[in-house]
């Protein structure tokens, strides 16, 4: 079948651009987190607490992926922290490709710690790995319980599963615990935490996790 043939290509090439990237990131002592959801999990808002915890102590840059605007860049922007936002113009998944354009544009020697915000999509960033030392898993409460079920791929290939927007739990009927569990069977060494990022309650937590996995050098 000629579809399977391409695909096995594009990501034969895809991978091979990630290994470079990889030895980039090694090479300038960066950790890099590749945070994917679906659309609307609070990416963007989890970017924007974790700076404005982490400012101060670890220097961090952004990768914004869109299919459209820039309106995120924007966002994190005023943080005063390097951002470049990837447009990928109905792409459904950012590629270790497009990461290596825009990672030229940042100087890397100033910086300790790049997100790379994927395209909110649980299915397709999970086949495409980017370079990074880990996949951050946002999945938030209103999103139901049988995301992990649903979409294992992308549970399995995390290291950190963030369940955000706790704060909404009095309203939505969903267990956290059963979220937890879900996760775990998909994934037993998933690192979980529980955050309300638009109100920081979990971020201290989770900015601690990611100081520590800095001081590890787990680049
Ligand atoms: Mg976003």
């Amino acid at each position: 079948m000629s579809i399977v043939t391409i695909e096995r290509k594009v990501l034969e090439k895809n991978d091979a651009l990630a290994a470079t990237n990889r030895h980039v990131f090694a090479r300038n002592g960066l950790l890099v987190l590749n945070l994917v959801s679906s659309p609307g999990a609070g990416k963007t808002t989890l970017i924007e607490a974790t700076i404005a915890h982490l400012k101060d102590r670890v220097r961090i840059a952004v990768v914004e992926g869109d299919v459209q605007t820039d309106l995120d860049a924007q966002r994190v922007a005023r943080y005063g922290v390097p951002v470049v936002q990837i447009v990928t113009n109905g792409g459904c998944h950012l590629d270790a490709g497009l990461v290596a354009e825009a990672v030229d544009q940042l100087d890397l020697d100033v910086v300790d710690l790049l997100v790379i915000e994927n395209v909110g999509n649980l299915v397709c960033p999970a086949n495409f790995d980017l370079g990074e030392a880990m996949k951050v898993v946002v999945l938030s409460t209103t999103e139901g319980v049988d995301k992990p079920l649903k979409y294992p791929a992308m549970f399995r290939r995390a290291s950190v599963l963030i369940i955000n927007k706790v704060d909404l739990l009095p309203y939505v009927d969903v267990d956290v615990q059963v979220i937890k569990q879900h996760a775990r069977q998909i994934n037993p060494a998933l690192v979980v935490f529980e955050t309300a990022a638009t109100s920081r309650l979990g971020i201290p937590e989770w900015c601690d996790w990611l100081v520590s996995a800095l001081s590890r050098g787990h680049a």
